[in-house]
């Protein structure tokens, strides 16, 4: 593959990010919370049920990169603040989107991870701000973004001096509407052979519906993904962002349960 460097698994180990108490790259990791902050009570409730399940870290969106200017674009700082709270009560550490180049160097007094989403993929600058931050990052799929151009993405990140960047693979769009995007799995084995850098799976997002979260995060576990992110809310109907693929935290703890029965299996057969 062209121009990828630092990235490149050719002549580097692979990589391992330790956030909280758990290692990206070594463990299986499962990010989950909602996808928008809405309040603290909402937040703080998804928290405690989330981390009761077994999740490991804490997501939450608090700038969101809304299709309609219209919608609901998250609750900024005060948002920061419910997920300092919700990480001070369940110790989980926090994962939160940064739109804006602007905001990298303040917003690392609140949070653990930065997620970089789909749609800013090729913000080079963008790209550039975090890769001089001393946070790891959470590096989405573009919805168009081929394999090299991914990687390239986590180049510029890398180039910058971070070398803790994990990529998310959350589906493409294709000509098939019924789901949300495509949710590439092939991208997990594909990228791994690639890169030395931890690949996990947002099946959220890739579908776009609650009832095919179950298997893909089965199927994700099974590509040899090194985690997953997935969407839970208290009440999805009511949710300001992305109920139809918000999982319930009963829902999020049967997942839970068969992920983690499905590793140990799958580490058995090695
Ligand atoms: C999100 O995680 O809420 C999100 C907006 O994801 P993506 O960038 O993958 O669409
Ligand atoms: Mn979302």
């Amino acid at each position: 593959m062209n121009n990828i460097k630092l990235v490149s698994s050719k002549g580097h180990e692979r990589t391992t990010i330790r956030v909280g108490e758990v290692t990206f790259g070594k463990d299986f990791v499962v990010i989950a919370g909602p996808c928008s902050v809405e309040s603290e009570k909402q937040t703080l409730a998804v928290a405690h049920a989330v981390k009761a399940a077994g999740a490991h870290l804490l997501r939450g969106g608090v700038f969101k990169p809304r299709t309609s200017p219209y919608g609901f674009q998250g609750l900024g700082l005060k948002g920061l603040k419910i997920l300092v709270k919700a990480r001070q009560e369940t110790g989980l550490p926090v994962v939160s989107e940064v739109l804006d180049t602007r905001d990298v160097s303040w917003m690392c007094e609140y949070i653990d991870v930065f997620q970089i989403g789909a749609r800013n993929i090729q913000n080079f600058s963008l790209l550039k701000e975090v890769g001089r931050a001393r946070k790891p990052v959470l590096l989405k799929r573009g919805m168009y973004s081929t394999f090299a151009e991914w990687l390239n993405c986590a180049e510029y990140i890398l180039s910058e001096g971070n070398p803790d960047v994990i990529l998310c693979e959350r589906g493409i769009r294709t000509f098939e509407t019924y789901t949300r995007n495509t949710l590439d799995l092939s991208a997990v084995p594909a990228v791994k052979e690639l890169t030395h850098l931890p690949v996990i799976v947002d099946p959220a997002h890739g579908t776009g519906r609650t009832r095919l979260i179950p298997p893909m995060s089965l199927a994700a576990v099974a590509s040899g993904a090194d985690g997953l992110t997935v969407e839970v809310h208290g009440n999805p109907e009511a949710a300001l962002s992305d109920g139809d693929q918000a999982l319930t935290p009963l829902q999020f703890a049967e997942i839970m349960r068969k992920v983690f029965s499905l590793r140990a299996f799958m580490e058995g057969l090695n």
